[in-house]
């Protein structure tokens, strides 16, 4: 082989293949792809980690074990945040994140993880599977070599953990805040002081007071972390990740390397382990919610109305401002935002009405 087909079918992830031999009759043998995942998660972190070993063994079992892929937890081969550029470059040929850890690359990186008083779950998948959405993600990850799609889904968040009641807007002010990217940029303008902090700082600055407040993800993450030793205010909702995309970025090239039926399987897997993640999500922060509030006593309490106006009304200004960094961004914000507007009433009248009448 030479040295530079060598190299190609490296960094593809592609098996030199042989002929083999049955009854005398020689048949080309199925070729076989090993492939790396580098996340940016710890390995088998809970959902988020352990989403990435679904997925891979989701492929490996469909795939009959022709596509093998080795799981990295961050830092393993590259760290967290070099995922993108690790499989950009074909280190590895499968990443596994979330789109707005990307956002140095562009800021229209943000419509496809999370947007502050966004769409849900449901609605996002509408929009990127049948919207438009996910045209416009392959063609801004293109341009990195990169295929994303969607392979699961936090569902709404929570607002997070308080040290202190939080009764009108002015509790906000000065408000020291664990909470990254633009729900931060949000908080800031409302008087607050986003930290930012990676997740194992998190418990020991709320307990030592260094931060009056965090987000996190919901029950079942807060939960494990054990948030509720250090404040006892427990808000609802998460205005800031209402139904946050975690994605996986493929090699383009080690993509196209792959034979049509394989190229399908890896596709159906990743929309599988979406819904996968919704689904464990769901039942297992269900659970977490009764062990906190019954067991170990955390208050439960709905963020007062003029609070979550006021940071509506700030949050659409920063969303609107990544619309004016770039002609790609300004692209991006009109498809979310469009799609969210029109799809916002059937929600009201479908999803929200019944959650309603089910009260009554
Ligand atoms: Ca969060």
């Amino acid at each position: 082989m030479k040295r530079r087909d060598f190299i190609k079918k490296a960094s593809t992830g592609a098996l030199a293949t042989g002929a083999i031999t049955l009854g005398g009759k020689a048949f080309a043998a199925e070729p076989e792809f090993k492939w790396k995942m580098v996340t940016t998660w710890p390995k088998n972190f809970p959902v988020l980690g352990t989403n990435a070993n679904y997925l891979t063994k989701t492929i490996e079992q469909m795939s009959g074990g022709r596509i093998r892929i080795k799981v990295y937890g961050a830092k393993e081969l590259v760290p967290a945040f070099e995922a993108f550029d690790a499989v950009s470059r074909g280190t590895a040929q499968m990443g596994h994140g979330a789109a707005f850890y990307w956002k140095g690359k562009s800021e229209a990186t943000q419509f496809f993880a999370a947007i502050p008083f966004g769409m849900t779950a449901q609605e996002v998948n509408g929009w990127l599977y049948h919207g438009g959405g996910m045209t416009l993600w392959e063609e801004l990850y293109g341009r990195f070599n990169l295929i994303p799609t969607a392979i699961g889904n936090s569902g709404v968040q929570m607002a997070g953990w308080f040290r202190k009641e939080i009764n009108s807007v002015d509790d906000l002010k000065g408000l020291k805040m664990r909470i990254p990217g633009l729900g931060g940029e949000v908080l800031k303008r409302a008087g607050g002081t986003p930290v930012s902090l990676p997740g194992g700082e998190i418990f020991t600055s709320l307990q030592s007071g260094a931060i009056d407040a965090t987000e996190w993800v919901g029950p079942y993450n807060d939960l494990a972390f054990g948030l509720y030793k250090a404040a006892k205010n427990y808000y609802y909702p998460g205005w800031h990740e209402p139904g946050t995309v975690v994605e996986t970025f493929i090699n383009k090239s080690a993509f196209a390397a792959l034979p049509k039926d394989l190229q399908a399987i890896v596709k159906h897997a990743c929309k599988d382990a979406n819904m996968d993640m919704i689904s464990e999500f769901t039942a297992k922060n269900n659970t977490a919610l009764n062990t906190l509030v019954k067991k170990h006593g955390v208050k439960l309490k709905p963020l007062p109305d003029d609070v979550l106006k006021k940071l509506h009304a700030l949050s659409n200004k920063v969303v609107q401002e990544i619309a004016e960094k770039d002609a790609f961004s300004s692209k991006v914000y009109a498809s979310y935002s469009s799609y969210q507007k029109q799809v916002m009433p059937w929600s009201e009248v479908s999803e929200y009405a019944f959650m309603r009448a089910r009260k009554l």
